[in-house]
């Protein structure tokens, strides 16, 4: 194996939590008396996700591509940007070797539901579930995580050239 141009990415975003549910957390609802708030549809761990392609392939930062100024972004499902991204990052002549990340959140609860985010990221990205991390923390109760007033993810990405022309 050579390592020539193996690139990696790091991603993090924060968002506030407001009542009511469901909670959307890597694109799919989870069920919860949380939601989170934001510009777009919040979800924080694609936010995270795709700053980390954006990072690894050179292409900006999510800021750029989507700011929260734009009214076209209002409510925008992260799905649609993350998809965006991936397809300009494939574009450069990359493919995904694998993805980690890490979801900090006081509540809900998300060890019954790692499974299913990891799922659907897989299906999103188009790999095998197994290059595909999803890991939950608590805040402790101490710090914004832990005193339930934001949710918080971070996601390193591992890039390669692509095998195939895109
Ligand atoms: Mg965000």
């Amino acid at each position: 194996m050579t390592y020539d141009g193996l690139r990696i990415g790091l991603g993090h975003d924060t968002h506030r939590v407001g009542a009511g549910g469901p909670l959307r957390l890597g694109g799919i609802d989870i069920p919860s008396d949380l939601h989170l708030i934001g510009h777009s549809d919040a979800d924080v761990l694609l936010h995270a996700v795709t700053d980390a392609l954006l990072g690894a392939a050179g292409l900006g930062d999510i800021g750029d591509w989507f700011p929260d100024t734009a009214p076209e972004n209002q409510g925008r499902d992260s799905t649609e940007m993350l998809l965006d991204v991936y397809r300009a990052v494939r574009k450069q002549g990359y493919q995904l070797v694998n993805l980690d990340c890490i979801i900090f959140a006081q509540r809900p609860k998300l060890k019954d539901d790692k499974p299913r985010i990891r799922d659907h990221l897989a299906r999103l990205l188009e790999v095998a579930p197994d290059r595909i991390g999803v890991k939950a923390k608590t805040g402790e109760w101490v710090g914004p995580v832990g005193r339930e007033e934001a949710l918080m993810a971070e996601c390193v990405v591992l890039l390669a050239p692509s095998e195939k022309t895109p």
